[in-house]
């Protein structure tokens, strides 16, 4: 394209950007709302904050949904082809081209409704889980599900509803995809967690651990991890989450417990998810490609910092002194391989996100396999918590006490969020073929860790993997990271390694 005809595209390109970064600044205003609601608000401010939160998804529906987006981006078809596919300006086009035909799918309405009906379901589903009573949840699953089917709907034709669903936060990936990784994985979990499942107490990690020592130490690592607290907040929720405000702007937040030490991995689990947001290139800061891939990929960071560095012995070789003389009455005495034995024991595990690393696994593929039925219509909400209950005893060989401990335990379906648990599996499997890649490239990556040194795994990272942003399919990031598509081979090997050999005593 010559010189003069990209000329007379760039007042398109300014305006499509100036519309874009709009859209941009409503949704992180919408992430402060949602931030300050979940750390600060008074419980009296609940009622105003769904209604701003309401208007905002609205005003942003508006502008993501424009008209004028659609012919801007006609007008630059020719200037989008003639650029480098991989350039910012190409991928930018591509992914808001995208981006625009999938809102202009939903119609304001529903997408409203879907707001407005989850929040009520999600109030339905907290009361429910706390007094185990799924007969009064279950008229809300069945309107978010019926919801959820009529926005399915929106996207036809399609081969597999599911599809749709998983779209949303894998862009592009199928469901047969998941199935086939899945299915390399249940058998070998199954028998992992049969074979090496223990139910012993490990009274020492039961605490008391100061919550003001357990604070300290989480700031630590993430400060070890390459954070900086001008750039990052650490704050208490009740569940913890990563949330982004500007690329110099990265809110993390946390849980503690007095009985545990799982804040210590909670903290690096959710630096990991601003690692991630905070190494974008800054040239995609106010884009829509200013974020994560995909839900896999955010959670391959996530896991990656939390358990693959987080639980290796060459990580508690650096930081096990640290915590011993923080806590010297409940962990003076106890070695380090009792330590490293206690947090990577496989045990049958009755809640998803208490679990340990094998037998997570085996909660996401219930939950997958469930919600493949409930949207094909196979099973119906009736008969879910029965449904639960078998099946989760099958793969984990416990029976499920209550509906509490069971079908009730997470908050997803409750906000219509169904396609997202898969996420949370394959980006597990991720992070050990994405670690496998950055050793490779820094053979001495064990070393450091040993010496609490985790500047070249950030920064092999930061190149590789967060630079990019949302620039390239989920497909297209891993293939450029790991040179393939998704592999349970990796992970599998990873704990057969941590299970079979034993640490020495
Ligand atoms: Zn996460």
């Amino acid at each position: 394209m010559d010189v003069t005809r990209v000329r007379a595209m760039e007042p398109a390109l300014a305006e499509l950007k100036d519309r874009l970064g709009r859209v941009a600044d409503l949704r992180r205003t919408g992430n402060v709302l949602v931030w300050d609601m979940t750390v600060f608000m008074p419980p009296g401010g609940a009622e105003s904050r769904a209604k701003q939160l309401e208007t905002l998804e609205q005003v942003i529906h508006a502008h993501e949904t424009d008209d004028r987006l659609g012919e801007l981006l006609d007008a630059l078809e020719p200037y989008a082809a003639s650029l480098p596919v991989d350039s910012d300006d190409a991928c930018l086009l591509r992914v808001a081209r995208r981006d625009w035909s999938k809102a202009r799918r939903v119609p304001t309405e529903l997408a409203t409704e879907l707001v407005l009906v989850t929040a009520q379901s999600y109030e339905a589903w907290v009361t429910a889980r706390e007094e185990s009573d799924f007969a009064s949840f279950r008229p809300w699953l069945e309107r978010v599900i019926d919801l959820r089917l009529r926005y399915v709907e929106c996207f036809a034709p399609y081969d597999d509803p599911y599809d749709v669903l998983l779209d949303d936060y894998e862009p592009g990936m199928k469901t047969d995809e998941v199935r086939r990784v899945f299915a390399v994985l249940e058998p070998e979990l199954v028998s992992l967690v049969a074979t090496h499942a223990s139910d012993e107490k490990d009274e020492f990690m039961r605490g008391p651990f100061s919550i003001e020592s357990q604070t300290a130490l989480s700031r630590e690592l993430i400060e070890a991890f390459g954070a900086t607290w001008d750039q990052f907040r650490l704050d208490t929720t009740v569940h913890p989450y990563e949330v982004t405000f500007g690329l110099h702007d990265i809110r993390l937040t946390t849980r503690y417990s007095e009985d545990d030490l799982l804040s210590v991995f909670t903290a690096m689990h959710e630096c990991g998810h601003g690692l991630y947001e905070w190494g974008v290139s800054p040239s995609l800061e106010r884009t829509p490609l200013c974020t994560g891939a995909s839900a896999a990929l955010h959670e391959s960071q996530s896991r990656l910092w939390e358990n693959v560095v987080g639980r290796s012995e060459p990580f508690w070789c650096w930081f096990y002194p640290r915590l011993q003389k923080t806590f010297p009455e409940q962990l003076g005495d106890v070695s380090r391989a009792s330590f490293q034995r206690a947090i990577s024991r496989p045990r049958r595990s009755l809640v998803r996100v208490d679990a340990d690393e094998t037998s997570y696994g085996l909660h996401i593929l219930l939950r997958f396999e469930l919600e493949q039925e409930l949207v094909s219509g196979r099973l119906s909400v009736k008969e879910l918590p029965e449904a639960w209950n078998t099946r989760f005893e099958e793969l984990m060989g416990v029976a499920v006490p209550d509906d509490r401990l069971g079908v009730l335990q997470d908050a997803h379906w409750s906000g219509g969020s169904f396609g997202y648990f898969p996420t949370y599996l394959l980006g597990t499997v991720l992070a050990v073929q994405i670690w496998e890649k950055a050793r490779a490239a820094n053979p001495t990556l064990d070393e450091q860790i040993e010496r609490g040194e985790f500047q070249e795994l950030h920064m092999w990272l930061r190149e590789n993997v967060y630079s990019l942003g949302r620039k390239f399919t989920p497909a297209e990031t891993v293939e450029r990271v790991v040179g393939g598509p998704i592999d349970p081979q990796p992970y599998l090997a990873y704990l057969r390694g941590k299970l079979g050999t034993p640490l020495p005593a």
